[in-house]
């Protein structure tokens, strides 16, 4: 029988640059932990990093651990641990496989990187509440089992447009944080420091943005699935030089391959947004899977919720509630439809590939109706699948293939 021949993905040569920055970024911290010399805030991913940052902070940042658990399919065995202490399985799965495996004391860290045995130790936990409220219960919880002081910011949410009352409520409950956080840190606040903090990452969102935006060529050169890998500076290491340096690095090579005619997925055919979490323990088996259709899923609303184009460093406090708030997550059903819709036009997309994250409700926008409300608009079909970013066991793995195994010959026959 003939052997069936597998379409290449390109691997991205920055790869190996990223993984050097990232394990820099984790020893640092582990040093930072081990020796004291530099103290250690815990932030939400879409947290003030920044003043953190500017703070004198080394920031670790518990969703990116979280996405870690479950990218090594270690999530699902810790999620018990949690659901154990009263953390019900259906609240956000990177709280509970995060809790789990602290309670079990194991690390995908001390896998990936020799020498780490765990997660740095906090001396403040930093939260921001516009992405969800499990965060401050996830934070919540550290707070009282390492008896750490927890502050944060409450976010408004299903905002349409954001006003400048807005923007004034946030700032404020940012410049309230820089007190208590420079006492903690040993720090003195220094304006000019924060805005060349803000500069880099303003800098940092902006070539990210190219980055991203890249996949708008036609074969596109980068996959969703690359995205969610080569993100990790821009959550992690957001105003700092080393990400800045990173995504040059990238997007020449992007440019590179738009040049060269070379696409991510080989014979590229079909081309679809991905709406909602990735599943992290299955992010080579979709890669793999699309790749086989001739399908590239080549952009996502998630990868571009690290694009905060209203940083301004003149003005940090109000231009960071301002990026902070923007942000999709934190927008009603209307804001969203609309930038769904821009996104499927700008990335000229055949289809919309939501994912029902069981236990995120927060990044699953097909509850209420949106998909069929983009598709009448739109005439782009979408498909709907049922997993979670973490938790296998609500994953069907023979369901998944063959809904989107169905759904591209939809895309032939309407061709
Ligand atoms: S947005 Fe979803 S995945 Fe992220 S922390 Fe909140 S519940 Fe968890």
């Amino acid at each position: 029988m003939e052997e069936k021949k597998k379409p290449a993905r390109k691997k991205l040569e920055s790869t190996r640059e990223m993984n050097r920055i990232m394990s820099e970024y984790f020893y640092g911290l582990d040093q930072a932990s081990k020796t004291g010399g530099q103290k250690i805030a815990w932030c939400t991913s879409v947290g003030p990093a920044e003043l953190l940052r500017a703070l004198g902070f080394q920031v670790h940042f518990p969703e990116n651990h979280g996405a870690m658990l479950g990218s090594t399919r270690m999530a699902t065995d810790f999620i018990p641990e949690a659901n154990a202490i009263g953390y019900s399985p259906d609240i956000c799965s990177y709280l509970t496989a995060d809790v789990g495996a602290f309670l079990k004391g194991v690390t995908p860290l001390s896998k990936a990187y020799q020498g780490i045995e765990g997660v740095p130790k906090p001396d403040v936990l930093v939260f921001n509440t516009n992405q969800c409220r499990d965060v401050q219960d996830w934070f919540s919880w550290y707070a009282r089992r390492l008896q750490v002081p927890i502050m944060g910011i409450t976010t408004h949410c299903g905002v349409n447009e954001v006003t400048e009352s807005h923007v004034a409520s946030i700032a404020r409950q940012m410049e309230e944080l820089v007190g208590p956080l420079s006492e903690i840190s040993g720090k003195k606040f220094d304006l000019d420091e924060m805005k060349r903090v803000l500069a880099l990452s303003r800098t940092c969102s902006d070539l990210w943005k190219e980055v991203l935006d890249t996949a708008a060529a036609v074969p596109s050169p980068i996959t969703f699935f690359d995205g969610t890998i080569h993100m990790g500076p821009a959550v992690v290491l957001r105003g700092t030089q080393q990400a800045v340096d990173y995504y040059r690095l990238l997007l020449s090579e992007l440019r590179d391959r738009i040049k060269n005619g070379v696409a991510a997925v080989e014979n590229e055919r079909f081309r679809l947004y991905w709406e909602g979490m990735p599943v992290w323990g299955r992010l080579n088996a979709h890669s793999n899977l699309f790749a086989e259709l001739r399908t590239n899923v080549l952009a996502s609303t998630y990868c571009n919720s690290w694009i905060f184009t209203a940083f301004e460093p003149e003005d940090p406090f109000n231009s960071m509630a301002r990026a902070y708030t923007e942000l999709f997550i934190v927008r009603s059903d209307h804001y969203k439809e609309m930038y769904i819709k821009k996104m499927v036009d700008f990335f000229k997309v055949d289809g919309i590939i939501y994912h029902d994250a069981k236990t995120c409700p927060n990044n699953s926008n097909c509850r209420y109706g949106m998909p069929q409300r983009i598709e009448e608009a739109t005439g782009i079909p979408s498909l709907t699948i049922h997993g979670d970013l973490n938790d296998l066991r609500l994953i069907s793995d023979e369901q998944t293939k063959t809904n989107i195994e169905a759904f591209i010959e939809q895309l032939e026959e309407n061709r």
